[in-house]
């Protein structure tokens, strides 16, 4: 079979001839792409150089036509976005020369912005429209085979940002509204069973607010036809059947009398909702029976929506600490994890749906980029014991290849990809779990910068998130749960703190938030925050309790930004360069305690 570097061949052929999605050949080629991962890596990063041989970025490296992996190594530097930054804001002025890759890029996505605060501009083209669509087809390929669902609808909870055009004239989104945007998207949904039920107006109307009110709506409008409740980020569905609890008796009113609330006004939605929408009052009382059924709306996915199969969106990640009021939704469903990618271009597809998100992996597709991965701690193992681990200096270890990784490892991921990134730090920390024939199947672990840290302690995402999971069940006793949170080093005491913020589904004794507050203290295990808490070398950590709705307001302040709710990622720690975020929180603070547990 011959070997599809950029986009598999049958991947290929389907799009050129809208051939039968057929998910075998599929699976059979992406069998095949993952025999020799290394090979096929050579080849994508050959493809790579010679299609953009001729960008100004590269010319200027010396690379003088060589493709190899070691010349490219030798003379390309690996890169953060901020080096990147003035040449993309050239492409983004109108400058169409040849600047980061040989085909001028028309397009710009804006990715989430997360961490610094603010979206950041990152190169959008054909190849990563196309990278896209083919994981989306061998994830279902894979979930299909395991889950087969019928031809019916998705419930997708899916918006778009606004579109803008940036100063020279690029059509500029988050990078799932130019995937939305783009024809390949509905083609592709239409063949792997996924139509949403909701009309594109609905998806790129102007208030997300009404938008959500309508997927709510058109979906159980179709209640009996949806297959599976789906969003990028699990956050999204979690939002909506919150939303859902507030807004049901409304729902069903507009079932019931066929007139679409007043509260959507805008008028492209209510055109379009007015053709779906006909009184059905048999419709509204069977809503009406199953949600006063419920118990703590415990199962509600299930009950609206009787034919789901299960419910799909990333899980992983910043995901995770929304699972549990996931399943409490879902009942028995399954929940599975989607793939893994950013706005800069995807990585890795989940071939693996029947595990749970906890154990969820991405096998690295090769052929869609190139991939180099940081080694985050020297393998002791391979080291002469004599020698002092290089990371005591500060000496970051050398990148390794693809299929150079070895299991049980954590690194830092590079990406080079088709749409002008060269080694580029995407900022994530991914774990090996396992190989897929010869590629490896990565773990997500955390984004790596995002460090609660005030002298030698150092604390991940992923620490915060196990601190915050352990200090919350003391919650449960009370039947209270953490809606959201977020961190932050408060470094104008002496000695700085950690400060945590919680939004809480109700209202909580003042004793179990002093436990909670000393037990998020102490589930801090990190050795250098340990002994530095225990000569007060990091102060009292301190929990800070926040009006409901706060992280809603983030939510709009990031929309406002021009995010998109699709892709939106609570900022699980808030640095000084995020200081609205931080003013958001501080603002609503209504009542804080100090730790006493050192
Ligand atoms: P964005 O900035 O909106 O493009 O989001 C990209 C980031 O989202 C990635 O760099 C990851 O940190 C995170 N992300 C994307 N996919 C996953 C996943 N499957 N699991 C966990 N985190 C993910």
């Amino acid at each position: 079979m011959e070997i599809g570097v950029g986009c598999s061949q049958s991947f290929v052929r389907m799009l050129e001839k809208m051939e039968e999605f057929d998910p075998e050949k599929v699976i059979e080629e992406f069998e095949a792409i993952t025999q020799d991962a290394g090979k096929v890596q050579r080849e994508t990063l050959k493809k790579i150089l010679e299609e953009n041989g001729s960008a100004e970025y590269l010319q200027s490296l010396g690379l003088n036509g060589r493709t190899d992996p070691e010349s490219f190594k030798t003379c390309v530097p690996l890169v953060t976005h901020k080096e990147l930054e003035p040449y993309i804001h050239r492409i983004a002025d109108g400058d169409h020369s040849p600047i980061l890759t040989g085909k001028p890029i028309t397009t710009i996505s804006l990715s989430s912005g997360t961490t610094q605060g603010k979206p950041k501009f990152v190169p959008f083209n054909d190849e990563l429209m196309e990278s896209t669509m083919q994981i989306y087809w061998t994830s279902f390929a894979f979930r299909n085979r395991e889950f087969p669902i019928g031809n019916g609808k998705a419930l997708q909870f899916i918006y778009s940002s606004k579109q803008f055009q940036t100063k020279g004239g690029l059509a500029a989104g988050t990078a799932t509204t130019n995937v939305y945007r783009n024809s390949q998207f509905k083609e592709t949904m239409k063949a792997i069973q996924s139509q949403s039920c909701c009309p594109d107006e609905v998806i790129f109307g102007p208030d997300f607010h009404q938008s959500l009110y309508c997927h709510l709506l058109c979906g159980l409008i179709f209640r009996d036809e949806v297959q599976f409740v789906f969003s990028t980020f699990a956050h999204s569905i979690i939002h909506a059947f919150r939303t859902f609890e507030q807004v049901w008796e409304e729902l069903c009113t507009d079932i019931r009398e066929g007139i679409l609330s007043s509260r959507v006004s805008a008028p492209s939605i209510r055109t379009a909702m007015s053709k779906l929408l006909k009184p059905n009052p048999e419709l509204a009382d069977l809503v009406y029976k199953k949600v006063t059924g419920l118990s703590n709306w415990y199962r509600l996915i299930p009950e609206l929506f009787p034919n789901a199969k299960y419910i799909y969106g990333i899980m992983t990640g910043s995901m995770e600490p929304y699972l549990r009021k996931l399943r409490h939704y879902a009942g028995e469903l399954p929940l599975l994890s989607a793939d893994y990618g950013a706005s800069e271009g995807w990585i890795g597809a989940n071939v693996n749906p029947k595990l749970p998100p906890e154990l969820t992996t991405f096998a690295v597709l090769p052929n869609i980029g190139f991939f180099e991965f940081i080694p985050m701690k020297h393998n002791i193992e391979d080291q002469d014991h004599n020698q002092m681990d290089p990371s005591f200096f500060h000496i970051e270890p050398e990148p390794v290849d693809l299929t150079e990784v070895k299991i049980g490892e954590e690194y830092e991921i590079i990406v080079t990809n088709f749409a002008g990134l060269y080694r580029y730090r995407l900022g994530d920390v991914v774990k090996v779990m396992g190989f897929h024939n010869t590629t490896p199947e990565l773990k997500f672990v955390c984004r790596r910068n995002l460090l609660l840290t005030i002298n030698i302690d150092k604390n991940t995402e992923k620490d915060l998130q196990l601190a915050v999971e352990e200090a919350s069940k003391l919650l449960g006793e009370e039947k209270l749960e953490v809606v959201d949170y977020s961190s932050h080093v408060d470094s104008s005491t002496d000695p700085g703190h950690y400060v945590i913020f919680w939004e809480i589904s109700g209202e909580a004794g003042e004793e179990i938030l002093k436990e909670c507050c000393n037990c998020l203290d102490r589930s801090f295990v990190d050795a250098g925050y340990v002994s530095s808490r225990k000569v007060n070398a990091i102060g009292a950590l301190e929990l800070r309790v926040v009006r409901g709705g706060t992280f809603q307001k983030i939510l709009d302040h990031y929309l406002g930004l021009g995010s998109a709710v699709s892709q939106f990622k609570t900022p699980r720690c808030v640095g000084p360069t995020n200081n609205l975020v931080l003013q958001i929180l501080c603002d609503n603070v209504v009542e804080s305690y100090f730790s006493t547990a050192f």
